[in-house]
């Protein structure tokens, strides 16, 4: 996920805001995301669903539970920094951005998704971390339960 799309991903989360107020329009988990998440662990599911009803951007869910083979590809590819990936355990989702279908990376619409993640959690009373607040390898689609909270 790159930085320049800053500025273009601000206005464009922008507009999705206004036009979602002005039309009341609510979003909804697809099936395949439900699916996804009924293999997560039963808290942070409950803050993905209620983070759905609060968002201001479309999101679906790109991955829960990992297998450790495809944690291994991940890893020797570069796409994931540890093998202690909390994925393989239940206790972590991916969340990607939508702009009607298509999937977007622009960052301000990771950092929108991240607003309602967390409010959700607070009503909830969950701890969870967001990966696009890690101060290297920014992992924007990341949630895990809080590790101090849940161990695994
Ligand atoms: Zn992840």
């Amino acid at each position: 996920m790159t930085q320049n799309t800053n500025d273009w991903g601000a206005a464009l989360a922008g507009a999705l805001e206004t036009w979602r107020i002005k039309n009341d329009y609510r979003f909804y988990l697809s099936t395949q995301s439900r699916q996804r998440l009924s293999h997560v662990h039963p808290d942070l599911k409950r803050v993905v669903e209620r983070a759905i009803e609060l968002t201001e951007v479309d999101f679906g869910v790109s991955e829960g539970l990992r297998s450790k083979r495809r944690q291994e590809e991940l890893y020797k590819a570069g796409a994931s920094k540890t093998m202690n990936s909390r994925h393989l355990t239940g206790h972590a989702v991916d969340l990607v951005a939508y702009v009607g279908h298509d999937i977007s990376w622009a960052w301000p619409l990771y950092t929108q998704i991240s607003y309602a993640m967390k409010k959700a959690a607070a009503e909830l009373e969950i701890p969870i971390t967001w990966g696009g607040d890690w101060k290297e390898f920014k992992d924007g689609p990341h949630y895990e339960l809080r590790w101090g909270d849940y161990p695994a």
